[in-house]
């Protein structure tokens, strides 16, 4: 299977497989039936990482893997914790425990309280029973698949790397860490050195920077739960987050790709090819670092 409906799709090597594994855990855009937020879908829909899964989809043609969710991150979030349950949005007590963050205050933790701008996400208060269902139904089946293919990789190469794809507005918002500043047309983030071995993550930076990109480490973007939950660098599992300025490729209101969506593509198929010229090199060079 390398597709579950309306939860995930795994794009696979086109080539022999190297142990390279791209995500996109943002970009779903397949609207659950029971997904009854109040504000207008095309508000709803500024919280995505729009077009991020076909940005990177030729990943698969230099032999690395890509999964990626087909829901929407506003109905549930597979970059938040389990524990990041935010108790305001429910109508009754959640069992288990919480650890709240500075993203469940801001009303944007496992499952979102409200949409770009502020405004609520719901005309209600949602049951626990809902937010289990949709844990079961979608966040953990993303999770149990992602897991599966770097499990797999690492077991056959002894080391993984995992690219986490994400896009971000141009400005920081109101609630972001760095309010009304312009940001680096590339962000990436290794939770400041702790799910990635140092030389992938300097080398992901300079392969944008060559592309003629201005690119940041950690800041504003240090990765969240994705890295967070599968980089081990003491282990060979290597995780990096990777953003990308969503005006680089598309309206940002609209979320209609224009003329720059064919050179980011082509840059990223370009980036992915090295990205794999790598993994092979540390393959050939015994992994020594
Ligand atoms: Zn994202």
């Amino acid at each position: 299977m390398n597709a579950l409906d309306g939860v995930w799709r795994r794009h696979d090597p086109a080539i022999a497989p190297i142990p390279l594994v791209f995500d996109s855990p943002h970009s779903g855009e397949i609207y659950p039936n029971d997904f009854d937020h109040r504000p207008p879908r095309d508000l709803v829909r500024q919280a995505e990482d729009a077009h991020v899964g076909k940005l990177w989809a030729h990943a698969a043609g230099v032999g690395a893997t890509l999964v990626e969710a087909l829901f929407p991150r506003s109905y549930i979030d597979p970059n938040r914790s389990l524990a990041d349950v935010d108790p305001d949005l429910l109508a009754d007590a959640w069992d288990e425990p919480l650890v709240l963050t500075r993203k469940t205050s801001q009303g944007i933790g496992l499952v979102w309280r409200v949409v770009s701008g502020g405004a609520p996400l719901y005309a209600r208060k949602l049951s626990a029973a809902e937010v289990r269902a949709r844990i079961e139904r979608y966040y953990a089946p993303y999770h149990a698949e992602l897991a599966t293919v770097l499990n797999a990789r690492h077991q056959a190469f002894g080391v993984v790397w995992h690219v986490n794809c994400h896009s971000m507005p141009a400005v920081g918002d109101v609630n972001a860490d760095d309010p009304g500043r312009e940001r680096c047309d590339f962000v990436i983030g290794d939770r400041d050195g702790t799910t990635c071995e140092h030389a992938f993550t300097r080398f992901v930076a300079d392969g944008v920077a060559a592309l003629g990109y201005s690119v940041s480490i950690n800041d504003p973007y240090k990765g969240v739960e994705l890295v967070r939950r599968h980089g081990r660098p003491h282990e060979g599992r290597h995780s990096v987050q990777v953003e990308i300025k969503r005006t680089l490729y598309m309206n940002e209101g609209t979320l209609q790709p224009h003329a720059g969506y064919a050179k980011l593509e082509a840059d990223l198929r370009t980036l992915a090819a090295s990205l794999a010229d790598y993994v092979r090199g540390r393959l050939a060079g015994g992994l020594a670092a």
